[in-house]
């Protein structure tokens, strides 16, 4: 059986030095390699190159039906809930090992397919075997654990407890930031609790989900618990944030299809968890160590070509060290090395597409209207290898007031804007002055100081002299329009859970009954 399966596709991308052969994907639904039911396919191009790296069905809405059907049939009677988290836990470990077998191919695949470069592919791929294997582990703790309810429970009279259980099928649906580990983030959590899901990755980005199809396939999973499509994110995300047998709808993306997918899934009360935009705050206080400040704003901003959700995308420096900060961090940025995204020297490949690219630009020159200063950048990168790729220089704004429209909305690209502060009140005024609330940062040499700062900032996650640090013992997730829920830690794998409570009646006659009065009428003499 374990054979069948896995020579059921017997292509896999072959790398000839960097260059990939074009692979033809399908769709993964109710264990069968599908094509969309109208046919169709799209191209995945590579936005280093414009290259097409894979053919892509563009599925709709009766793809999502199928698969949705495949989802509950094997919730309601397949094997898979009804497994022993140890059960289900050695599955999962078994494709987490795959996936770390895998890592070089997969980070390079990634690379091809988002442009990010192999320095941030490399690392999301260790880290999504790792978070994959960590949910494996978790699944142990599920299904099984009886909470009895602390001050209920009554000797001889009752005897109370709760019992987590999975939600049922779960719709899930991905960014291209991060298209490998938002995946594993989705699915993880969710096949080790018990659910079964339908998964849908960005259409900019969608070879690693599909990739994981194949892997999910191969260790065997039962038909119906994974199911993997593909096509626009108007039509499948309609018709599964609509559909009356979804029980739970789990996004990443833009703020602006959260708030539409929420108003959907209120259709049905589906359950929902959103991770939506930020606008992360930066605030450098005057006490801060200069180098690690200038360095790890940088990195706050500009990794992944600022194509990060929680980056730090308003800096906020004290008006005395301004102009000192700006013209260091300004050298640093003219010198990053932008070009091939498999170039281990690369610090900059391409945003992930042309439209994105273009997206960015119209924010430069929103910027510039509104009367923000350039610092640097401020344009497409273009000469050699960038000519054919969808490059922009990593650009700062001085100048900038938080009303801007580059203050208040994402950018997505590598594009970070000052704004200067005479007190640190003033500093963390703007900071919460926003719809988001998802990361923010505080650098300062006075941790006591910073934790204080810290905690007057209204954002789901704050690092202290650091950015970008998540783990998947840690929740994660947005105050205010930044979203909701959590992923990772306890928080999260409860997200994908139903707390059943349980009321055992433990009395052996029934004239301790509560109700007994009620129904039965006493003898006179007993009143
Ligand atoms: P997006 O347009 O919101 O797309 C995200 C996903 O939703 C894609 O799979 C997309 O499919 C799908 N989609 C599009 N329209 C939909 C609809 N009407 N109903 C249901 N699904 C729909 O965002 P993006 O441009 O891909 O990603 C960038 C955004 O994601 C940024 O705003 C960023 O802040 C946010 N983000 C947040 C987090 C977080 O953890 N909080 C992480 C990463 C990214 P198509 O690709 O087919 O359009
Ligand atoms: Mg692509």
């Amino acid at each position: 059986m374990a054979l069948a399966r896995g020579l059921r596709y017997t292509k896999r991308i072959r790398f000839i030095g960097a260059e990939s052969v074009m692979e033809t994907y399908k769709m993964y639904i109710d264990g069968e390699f599908v094509d969309a039911e109208n046919g169709d396919r799209n191209d995945s191009i590579n936005p280093f190159n414009g290259e097409a790296i894979a053919s892509i069905p563009r599925g709709g809405a009766a793809d999502v039906n199928k698969a949705v059907a495949a989802a509950r049939k094997a919730f309601d009677h397949g094997p898979w809930p009804r497994m022993t988290g140890e059960e289900r836990s050695e599955l999962i470990g078994k494709a987490a090992a795959l996936l770390k077998e895998r890592m070089k191919d997969y980070a390079k695949l990634e690379s091809l397919d988002s442009g990010g470069t192999i320095n941030k592919t490399g690392a999301d791929a260790f880290l999504a075997s790792r978070q994959l294997a960590f949910f494996g582990e978790q699944a142990k703790r599920f299904n099984e654990e009886a909470e009895p309810i602390d001050g209920m429970m009554r000797e001889g009279r009752s005897f109370n407890y709760t019992i987590r259980e999975p939600m049922g099928v779960c719709a899930q649906i991905i960014p291209w930031n991060f298209p490998y580990m938002m995946a594993i983030w989705k699915l993880g959590p969710a096949l080790a609790t018990g659910n079964t899901v339908v998964l849908k990755p960005a259409s900019d980005t969608p070879v690693m989900a599909l990739e994981l199809a194949r892997v999910f396939d191969e260790v065997g999973f039962p038909p119906g618990v994974v199911n993997i499509i593909s096509g626009p994110g108007g039509v499948i995300g309609e018709a599964l944030t609509t559909h009356p047998d979804v029980d739970k709808v789990a996004f990443t993306g833009s703020t602006e299809v959260g708030r539409e997918i929420m108003a959907k899934a209120a259709g049905t009360l589906k359950k929902v968890t959103l991770e939506c935009g930020g606008k992360g705050a930066n605030i450098v206080l005057d006490d801060a160590d200069l180098d690690i400040a200038i360095d790890g704003s940088i990195w706050a901003s500009y990794y992944h070509q600022g194509q990060v959700c929680e980056s730090g995308t308003r800096l906020m420096l004290d008006a005395n060290g301004h102009d000192d900060f700006v013209e260091q961090m300004v050298e640093k940025l003219n010198a990053m090395t932008m070009g091939d995204p498999l170039d281990p020297a690369t610090q900059l490949g391409p945003v992930v597409s042309q439209a994105q690219m273009k997206s960015v630009l119209e924010y430069i020159e929103i910027g510039k209207n509104e009367g923000a200063l350039l610092a640097c950048g401020g344009g497409q990168a273009t000469g050699g290898d960038l000519d054919k790729g969808a490059f922009v220089q990593p650009t700062l704004f001085t100048g900038v007031n938080n009303q801007m429209r580059i203050a208040r909305e994402e950018i997505f690209g590598p594009v970070l804007g000052v704004l200067k502060y005479d007190s640190v009140d003033d500093a963390i005024e703007m900071a919460n002055d926003s719809i988001f609330g998802l990361s923010a940062g505080v650098w300062s040499s006075d941790i006591d100081k910073a934790k204080n700062v810290a905690s007057r900032l209204r954002s789901g996650t704050i690092w202290i002299n650091e950015w970008h640090m998540l783990s998947e013992r840690s929740p994660f997730g947005g105050y205010k329009q930044s979203g909701v829920g959590r992923e990772f830690g306890d928080e999260g794998l409860h997200e994908y859970t139903e707390m059943k409570t349980l009321y055992v009646d433990d009395a052996k006659t029934r004239d301790n009954k509560p109700w007994y009065d009620m129904v039965v009428a006493r003898p006179k003499s007993d009143a």
